[in-house]
């Protein structure tokens, strides 16, 4: 059975103290929370303090970007080794706005899964289509361009260790969440690549995310559906009571 799975993406927010107060506050609110994985995601800059206050709990630290190479001269970027030693156990790749903004790519979300699996911490791969590609009915060749080339040349092991976490575009931030039929429709054709791509054990293990304004009144529908495996949240991650309620809702 894949054990759910819901981090929170605070994206550009939260100083030290803020993100300090909030995972203080999550540690209260999650205590005794144990069927499902948690996962908070602060800025580089706060990651060693969250991963004091959560330490001895059952949450976990994820980074929401990295640097491929070990070290050297690389202004401005982060490794996976210094990920790691701040206690990160997952890393986001491929964030749409790393791809939209900072140019991120299929190939440079390939070298960075890579990298981080190599150096045991779990990638959560993000894939999903803009606005105008759904309207030219082409969301699924563009997920299927993001799954097939993000994740080329990953092991069946690694493969297992990947969390996918399906973001369309036109949902993230803007309140307009997928429907639980197009979250479903999408992760079910995601699970079929992957048994293309590997086989079925893998298509069977592999987590996948929902992510795109989920919110605590809307986190029980998608979860429903059999092939939705958690979320990854962004604005409802930024206040405890929102994430919490959201963690609670989302037993299968
Ligand atoms: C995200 O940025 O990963 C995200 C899903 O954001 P939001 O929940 O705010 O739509």
């Amino acid at each position: 059975m894949r054990k759910v799975i819901i981090a929170g993406n605070w994206k550009m927010n939260k100083n030290l103290q803020e993100s300090m107060d909030l995972a203080n506050s999550l540690k209260k609110e999650l205590s005794g929370v144990k069927d499902i994985e948690m996962v908070l995601c602060p800025p580089f800059t706060s990651l060693g303090a969250v991963a004091e206050v959560i330490k001895g709990t059952g949450i976990k630290l994820g980074a929401q970007d990295c640097y491929w190479e070990k070290e050297g001269a690389f202004t401005g970027e982060v490794s996976i080794g210094m990920l790691k030693s701040v206690g990160c156990a997952y890393c986001i790749v491929g964030h749409s706005e790393r791809r939209q903004f900072f140019g991120e790519t299929n190939l440079t979300v390939n070298k960075k899964a890579k990298a981080l699996l190599k150096e045991g911490v779990m990638p959560i791969v993000c894939v999903g289509e803009k606005l105008e590609e759904r309207k030219a009915d082409k969301a699924f060749d563009v997920v299927k361009d993001h799954v097939v080339n993000s994740l080329a040349g990953l092991s069946k092991e690694d493969m297992l260790k990947t969390v996918i976490a399906y973001e369309p575009v036109w949902a993230i931030g803007t309140g307009v969440n997928a429907t639980k039929e197009q979250a479903q429709e999408i992760h079910k054709y995601i699970r079929g690549l992957l048994k293309e791509m590997y086989d079925a054990q893998v298509a069977e293990g592999v987590r996948i995310q929902y992510g795109g304004s989920v919110k605590p009144d809307n986190i029980k529908e998608l979860i429903s559906q059999g092939d939705v495996d958690g979320a990854l949240v962004g604005g409802a991650s930024l206040k405890s009571d929102s994430f919490s309620q959201i963690v609670r809702n989302s037993s299968k």
